[in-house]
């Protein structure tokens, strides 16, 4: 008889859960079973990358429409209908729901649609069940976070605002990470005047600084209002709407207020502490590089860690986890030159390290850097401008650093990165010849580095 019930008991239906188990079943015969509390797919599918994608589709075509009459072409009336938007989307959510969970049970998985608590190292409680495992792999996300401040009840998160029943007016969107870059682009290629609230000088922390101001001057462009070293202090509700008071006293009215200031890792309330789980200050699950935690057979991995919060990160530990544990091989995921892609409008897209990283950690650079109005805009006249830009290690000529802000900018990264895990050196870059006429191609005839900034005259210093 068995020891245990499975070899292999997963907590949540989310990217990194449902590879995990999808692995450890398809590819080693483990027994596996998964809790899944709400919709098979977790946040990505339901409330994350896809819905957001395809929201963000549906907002940018308004471009397209005025953008064709410099192509000759004369486009009727038009409208948004969001109610619309929102029932397409949720059809093609509910047939991914269905995807994943047959890909779960083709791969011999047991699905259990339950909330599941963890009893003991070995010891699971799914909706009243005792289940037993040899492993069990904690894989639980996260959840947004609104400040604690007067009148919070009033303030929607990305989660509301992807079943909103009409296209508010008027919309405030608090935060300055991805969230809140891709949500006020989408409210405001829909046809809402926008307000993007941050509380830092320029938003999208930790991206490279020329990324940041060209995304800040490309928004302004597209009418988002960006208010930045600002905060809401408090949300009134009246007849009129939401009444947003600032940091400095001044107020702005709307209709719809949508906070995305980060999201917390559920860890809490799920018997990770009893059992012995140690989680940091702010809730994440500390695991080693191999994602066991401070109980040898309790694993977690994904947004719960909170490391790199995105699903290629999570699908990569997942598959790390069923490695290490039933493949008989050590493994780790590999957190250097992650690519990733902010879907605000314009792109960002991006790889390896920003300029200012570079300073610090690898001296003298050359930088490439190139500001150019993208072909399709010299007929459309709209004044957008794509930036591309090369950190390069001026020792090694490895290229450290790749950005752009512009059209399909997270499509063309994806290419890059492949170069740059590979170590690719500017002369590779310039020896490759370029696809004429793309944006891409630019990336490969950079030529000349931009001057350094000169030093300032030692009076100023
Ligand atoms: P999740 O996908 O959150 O899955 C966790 C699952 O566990 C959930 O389904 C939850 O219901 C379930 N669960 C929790 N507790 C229990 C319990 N006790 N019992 C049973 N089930 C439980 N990443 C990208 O790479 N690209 C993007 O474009 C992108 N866009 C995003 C847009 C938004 C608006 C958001 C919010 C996130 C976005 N992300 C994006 C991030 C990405 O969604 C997450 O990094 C990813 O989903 C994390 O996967 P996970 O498996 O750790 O958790
Ligand atoms: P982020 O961590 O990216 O950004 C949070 C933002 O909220 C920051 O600008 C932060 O400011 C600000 N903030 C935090 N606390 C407060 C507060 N108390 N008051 C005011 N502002 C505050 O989180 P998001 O919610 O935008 O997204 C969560 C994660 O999901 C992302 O980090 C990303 O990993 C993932 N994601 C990925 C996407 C993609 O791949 N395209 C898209 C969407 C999400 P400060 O910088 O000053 O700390």
């Amino acid at each position: 008889m068995a020891e245990f019930d499975y070899d292999f008991y997963v907590i949540g239906g989310g990217s990194g859960g449902v590879r995990a188990a999808r692995f450890a079943a398809g590819r080693y015969g483990a027994k596996v079973g998964l809790a899944e509390e709400g919709r098979m797919g977790g946040t990505c599918v339901n409330v994350g990358c896809i819905p957001k994608k395809l929201f963000a589709y549906a907002s940018h075509l308004a471009e397209d429409f005025e953008d064709a009459a410099g192509f000759g072409w004369t486009v009727g009336p038009r409208s948004f209908d969001l109610a619309a938007l929102v029932a397409s989307k949720d059809k093609e959510i509910a047939r991914l729901n269905g995807i994943y969970d047959r890909v779960l049970t083709g791969a011999g998985v047991e699905v259990h649609h339950a909330r599941a608590r963890v009893v003991d190292p070995h010891t699971v409680d799914v909706s009243g069940r005792s289940v037993t495992a040899k492993y069990i792999l904690v894989a639980t996300g996260g959840w947004p976070v609104v400040p604690d401040l007067p009148g919070r009840e009033h303030a929607i998160t990305s989660n509301e605002a992807f079943y909103l029943p009409e296209l508010p007016k008027r919309v405030a969107v608090v935060g300055g990470g991805y969230i809140a870059a891709e949500f006020a682009g989408i409210f405001a290629g829909m046809g809402a005047a926008t307000t993007q609230i941050y509380r830092g000088p320029l938003f999208l922390r930790g991206f490279d600084d020329d990324v940041r101001r060209h995304l800040a001057e490309e928004m302004t462009k597209k009418h988002v209002d960006l208010r930045f070293s600002t905060e809401v202090t408090k949300i009134g509700k009246g007849p009129a709407g939401l009444t947003l008071t600032l940091g400095d006293g001044s107020s702005l009215e709307v209709d719809q207020v949508m906070y995305a200031t980060g999201r917390a890792p559920n860890s809490r309330g799920i018997g990770l502490e009893e059992a012995g789980v140690k989680l940091a200050d702010n809730g994440a699950v500390v695991v080693d590089d191999h994602f066991m935690t401070s109980v040898a057979s309790i694993f977690a991995i994904g947004d719960v860690i909170d490391r790199i919060q995105l699903t290629p990160v999570a699908l990569a530990e997942g598959m790390a986890v069923t490695r290490t544990l039933f493949g008989g091989v050590p493994a780790t995921a590999d957190y250097t030159n992650v690519p990733t892609a902010v879907f605000s409008y314009p792109n960002i897209g991006t790889v390896g390290l920003t300029e200012a990283g570079a300073r610090a950690r690898h001296g003298k650079l050359r930088i490439y850097r190139s500001t150019f109005t993208p072909l399709r805009h010299t007929l459309s006249g709209r004044p957008e401008k794509t930036l591309m830009k090369l950190v390069v290690e001026d020792s090694t000529d490895r290229v450290l650093g790749v950005h752009m802000v512009g059209p399909e900018a997270g499509e063309i990264v994806q290419g890059l990165a492949v170069a740059i895990k590979a170590g690719a050196t500017k002369a590779v870059f310039d020896a490759t010849i370029g696809i004429h006429p793309t944006a891409a191609e630019e990336f490969v005839t950079m030529r000349e580095p931009v001057a350094e900034p000169a030093p300032l005259p030692a009076a100023a210093q």
